[in-house]
């Protein structure tokens, strides 16, 4: 049978941990961060297999004066060092749009909000504006409006926001998914982290907005091993270095194996930073490898998100044929 794989990948820099104060996650100047990016796209024009680049809006300003207007909160922007992408490359970044963008592989440039906002969390006005705020970014630099929202920290917009503001596809936890039922134990989630299998999630059309499934634990990067330029999180310090980087590799052949004996979606995703140590890369390295080969065997096809909504919205639009 012909699996399907998506993987998405959030390019956030610091938008997506400065409110947090987990800043120090990124590498000085996110040198590991560019030099990443850099690597996986010449990863993926070899091996010819797309990514959703879920991109802060933010990031692809080359400076500003840290003042954007709209319906946030008091203080929403007072993590914004309102400087240049020379003072400030952990919250500029138009280098590496521009790296996306001139890849030879056709990559998806998604969007993951202008400023990093929980859509679940703030007023649906500042969610509304700031999406906006994104579309009005990728039009200013030329690129396709886009259809595919990654919520930051799965925090689930309103559907009507999402209609409004024209997104036409979004991901979604998998438990969240009308095929699954709620998360399970801290033991269930920790076994499937560790041992797998990935789910095998169908995306669905729901509210007018496609929905892709992904667990909320990371499954391109590990879990279990460092992320970015943390040391693995203490709950897993007793797995030996090397039998994590062996159980990754692992979750990911079982996860390509299971999509395609069943035919059906897997859709695996991380931040950048996660995988800019050289922890994690080997084995992002040969996935990518492993999905290469697979689609040129004809078992596995890899999907961008839009290309998913596409897919999704043709099926629902087309009328069955009805077989005697
Ligand atoms: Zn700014
Ligand atoms: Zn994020």
């Amino acid at each position: 049978m012909t699996g399907t794989v998506t993987m998405s990948l959030e390019v956030e820099l610091g938008w997506g941990v400065a409110r947090y104060g987990l800043l120090d996650k990124i590498s000085p100047g996110r040198e590991r961060e560019t030099r990443r990016l850099h690597a996986l796209l010449d990863c993926c024009a070899t091996h010819d297999v797309p990514i959703t680049f879920n991109v802060v809006g933010h990031l692809f300003l080359e400076s500003c004066d840290g003042d954007h207007e709209g319906p946030y909160p008091e203080g929403w922007f007072d993590v914004d060092p309102g400087t240049s992408v020379e003072e400030d490359p952990l919250f500029y970044a138009p280098d590496l749009v521009e790296a996306i963008l001139d890849a030879e592989t056709a990559h998806e440039l998604c969007t993951h909000t202008f400023s990093h906002v929980e859509c679940g969390e703030l007023p649906p006005e500042a969610v509304a504006h700031d999406l906006r705020t994104a579309r009005d970014i990728h039009e200013e630099h030329g690129i396709d409006e886009f259809v595919s929202l990654v919520p930051p920290r799965h925090s689930s917009p309103p559907r009507d926001v999402l209609r409004d503001v024209g997104i036409e596809t979004v991901r979604v936890p998998h438990y969240r998914s009308p095929d699954f039922g709620e998360p399970k134990t801290p033991l269930h989630k920790l076994v499937a982290i560790l041992n797998g299998p990935h789910p095998i999630a169908e995306p669905h059309l729901i509210d007018g907005v496609v929905e892709t499934y992904s667990p909320v634990y990371k499954t391109l990067a590990a879990e279990y091993l460092p992320l970015g330029e943390y040391d693995t999180h203490p709950a897993y310090r007793w797995i030996p270095r090397e039998t994590g980087k062996k159980l990754h590799r692992r979750y990911h052949e079982r996860a390509l194996d299971r999509a395609v004996e069943t035919g059906g979606h897997i859709h695996l995703w991380s931040h950048l930073y996660d995988v800019a140590n050289d922890h994690q890369w080997p084995q992002i390295e040969a996935l990518i490898a492993d999905i290469g080969e697979r689609v040129e065997r004809g078992e596995l096809e890899v999907k961008t998100m839009a290309e998913v909504n596409e897919e999704v919205r043709d099926d629902v639009e087309r009328p069955r044929r009805v077989t005697q």
